[in-house]
């Protein structure tokens, strides 16, 4: 039996290790194209200490978890993954990989920044070491202005954090946030909105809210304001987030996890993780608590479709949620939205769910608790 994960993630990882343990007869073949799984949730903290600090290699991890790592990035396009469904083969540079079941957990892709030079995006952070980055800033003579665009929880993290990295460097760069919402964070309660934009007054990083990025240029950025009138921003450096994609596309699946297809599941095609949305009411949503979620529920669900038995529909609940706001700070609520805990103690909630995944990677197992 030949299980083939593609996207060694936090769904695909996740959904290795359970697999590894409900099923260890199996063949478990992972397909992604890098040699380290990435601990992307502490991805902007590379801006402080580095980013070797969170690659794991899938060399270690397949060890450990008795998989078998190809290095490929197989087309995944809807047609393309009708035909592998009907062949039972994902087509890779180097040949055929033949599977009983594939799991597609690739996750999503960040909308494309600017091409013009002075701009970085999340695909570029997650490839290099941002401590160079704080370093070409606090070189940078007089006290130019950094820009980030887009204030949703990836964008605040990251801007939070720069703000700690180049004080730290001591570099003399003006921070700002341009933001097209209304008010930040709209999903969550107005109390996470009133402490974010408290913490940054008095950070001193100016916010421009409800102001749409237009066009870039060499010198910085067109924007427009809710009234219509358009600006022009310099800025030396910008930082672009605006929102992740499907990659190639969102998989629909239903409540089960099998990915549909005008509307009809295929049998053995699963999906998990950023690049899926389930059908019912389970934990839907870009969040590494929803793939690790999805990811063992799939496992779960291929040890039925295997025992021929009737699969379980997904229904993961939202237990919290915690925004990193650079070093001792963040807010976030757990259990219920209006429990809201901020400051240091949110800050160790945030690192305690951390230290909880790098056990989980490291086998000690407690989501199955909660
Ligand atoms: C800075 C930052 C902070 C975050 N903080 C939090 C947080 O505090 N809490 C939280 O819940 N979530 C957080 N998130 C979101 C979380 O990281 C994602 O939701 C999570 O990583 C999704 O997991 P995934 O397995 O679906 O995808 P990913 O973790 O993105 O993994 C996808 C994998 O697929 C591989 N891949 C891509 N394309 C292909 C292909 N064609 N073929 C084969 N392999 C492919 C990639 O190499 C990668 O290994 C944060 C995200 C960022 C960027």
């Amino acid at each position: 039996m030949n299980i083939v994960v593609v996207g060694g993630g936090y769904a695909g990882m996740s959904c290795l290790m359970e697999l590894a343990r409900r099923l260890p007869d199996t063949r478990r073949i992972l397909v992604d194209p890098g040699r380290y799984h990435l601990q992307q949730t502490r991805l902007h903290e590379a801006l402080n200490h580095g980013l070797a600090r969170y690659r794991i290699p899938f060399a270690d991890l397949a060890q450990r978890y008795d998989f078998v790592h190809r290095r490929a990035r197989p087309r995944l396009g809807p047609q393309a993954l009708v035909e592998a469904a009907r062949r039972r083969r994902l087509s890779v540079a180097d040949g055929d990989i033949r599977f009983d079941v594939m799991v597609v957990a690739v996750g999503a892709r960040p909308r494309p920044r600017p091409r013009q030079p002075g701009w970085l995006g999340l695909a570029d952070l997650r490839q290099r070491d941002g401590r160079r980055y704080i370093q070409a800033l606090a070189a940078m003579p007089g006290r130019p202005w950094v820009t980030v665009v887009g204030g949703g929880a990836t964008g605040l993290q990251y801007l939070f954090e720069l703000n700690d990295a180049l004080r730290r460097a001591g570099a003399r760069c003006r921070l700002r946030l341009v933001d097209g919402g209304e008010r930040l964070l709209p999903g969550l309660p107005v109390a996470f909105h009133d402490y974010v934009v408290r913490r940054l007054r008095q950070s001193g990083i100016d916010y421009l809210r409800q102001t749409r990025f237009v066009d870039a240029d060499a010198r910085g950025l067109q924007i427009e304001r809710a009234d219509g009138r358009s600006r022009h921003l310099s800025s030396a450096r910008n930082l672009m987030f605006a929102g992740l994609r499907g990659n190639p596309t969102m998989l629909q699946t239903n409540a089960a996890g099998q990915v549909l297809a005008d509307a009809v599941p295929f049998e053995r095609v699963f999906a998990a993780g950023d690049c899926s949305h389930y059908a019912g009411r389970g934990l839907n949503g870009a969040s590494a608590q929803a793939a690790v979620r999805k990811g063992r529920h799939v496992a779960a669900a291929i040890e039925r479709l295997i025992a021929r038995r009737r699969l379980p529909v997904y229904g993961a609940r939202e237990l919290g949620f915690f925004l990193s706001m650079g070093t001792f700070d963040g807010i976030g609520w757990m259990g219920i939205r209006r429990g809201i805990v901020t400051g240091l103690p949110a800050f160790a909630v945030r690192e305690a769910i951390e230290a909880r995944y790098e056990l989980f990677l490291a086998g000690i197992d407690t989501y199955q608790v909660l």
